[in-house]
């Protein structure tokens, strides 16, 4: 649930939490134009530092530009703001939101885009598919919902909108019982699980759906292939079936959320390893470690509060 912290940042300033309110005629709640992140922050012997900051505004300011919209601030002073707002709310781990939204103003279903506005919100944030999940690896179904393809919803850019993919997927795996759904692009090819990135392990390589495959480009997935790489280990960018998973070795998930979760089976196919596979323990230990800024030679993917 949604533990509050004391303040939220909105255009310019810190505003009291309960105040940090959208009119309702917003377009972005009737249309979903509307583009946001997710950033965890970690404790670390330097106090709470954020991993991969820059990079995920980046990405931020990148799906603005796929949805017509100029955030009015740049990735430095965001870089900035999100420190501060750590500092303010006192977190020393969690998870930061910031979302790029249109104000009050028109509402035809072509929206005023010179309305954005900017906000980024804070909170504590444990295990995303819980503890047993990350023990054991979590249970994937497949879902009848396909993934968002580049003909219809960009899948690059992380757009509000978007989302009502990922979530009726995640919904209907919920209550068929898996923790969590995996999602096809139409020639069927695995494109990802509904908020975060797939991973098989297939004689000590790693396979991980391409771009190309109506991905979100994961900035932990990006960040498990260069520690996959630093560690000797081959990546392949590949598409893969859902049978290929089937016969994996191992499989793992990675997300900001979601972090480093092994996956346990998919479609009632239990993955070769069972639990957590050696791999996927070996960069799970390695990612935990880098995050909580353990590893000098990534302490630059972390930005201090
Ligand atoms: N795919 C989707 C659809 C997601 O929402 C996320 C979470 N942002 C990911 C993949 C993983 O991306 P990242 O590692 O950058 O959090």
């Amino acid at each position: 649930e949604l533990i509050p912290t004391g303040t939220v940042w909105m255009d310019g300033e810190f505003v009291a939490w309960d105040q940090a309110q959208v009119h309702v005629l917003t377009p972005s709640l009737h249309y979903g134009w509307g583009v946001y992140e997710g950033i965890r922050a970690y404790a670390t012997d330097r106090g709470p530092a954020v991993f991969r900051l820059r990079d995920h505004l980046r990405r931020l300011h990148d799906s603005a530009r796929v949805y017509l919209m100029d955030p009015g601030w740049s990735v430095d002073e965001l870089t900035e703001i999100s420190l501060e707002l750590l500092r303010r709310t006192g977190l020393d781990s969690g998870y930061l939101r910031p979302i790029v939204y249109l104000g009050y103003g028109s509402m035809g279903v072509a929206p005023a885009l010179d309305t954005a506005r900017v906000a980024i919100a804070a909170w504590p944030w444990g295990s995303y598919l819980g503890a047993t999940a990350d023990q054991e690896g979590c249970r994937l179904v497949v879902s009848s919902w396909q993934r968002n393809g580049v003909h219809s919803v960009p899948p690059l850019a992380k757009a509000t909108g978007a989302y009502v993919n990922s979530a009726l997927a995640k919904v209907g795996a919920l209550r068929a019982g898996y923790d969590d759904a995996l999602m096809l692009t139409s020639t069927g090819h695995v494109a990802e699980a509904s908020a975060a990135n797939i991973f098989a392990v297939r004689d000590g390589e790693l396979i991980t759906p391409p771009v190309g495959d109506n991905i979100l480009p994961g900035l932990t997935r990006d960040t498990v292939i260069t520690l996959a790489r630093d560690l000797g280990i081959t990546v392949r960018e590949q598409s893969l079936t859902r049978s290929e998973l089937y016969v994996a070795d191992e499989a793992f998930l990675t997300g900001t959320a979601a972090e480093v979760v092994p996956v346990a089976s998919v479609d009632d196919r239990p993955v070769a390893a069972g639990g957590c596979g050696p791999i996927t323990k070996q960069l799970r230990d390695v990612f935990h470690d880098v995050v909580r800024g353990r590893e000098p030679t990534y302490r630059h993917w972390l930005e201090f509060a």
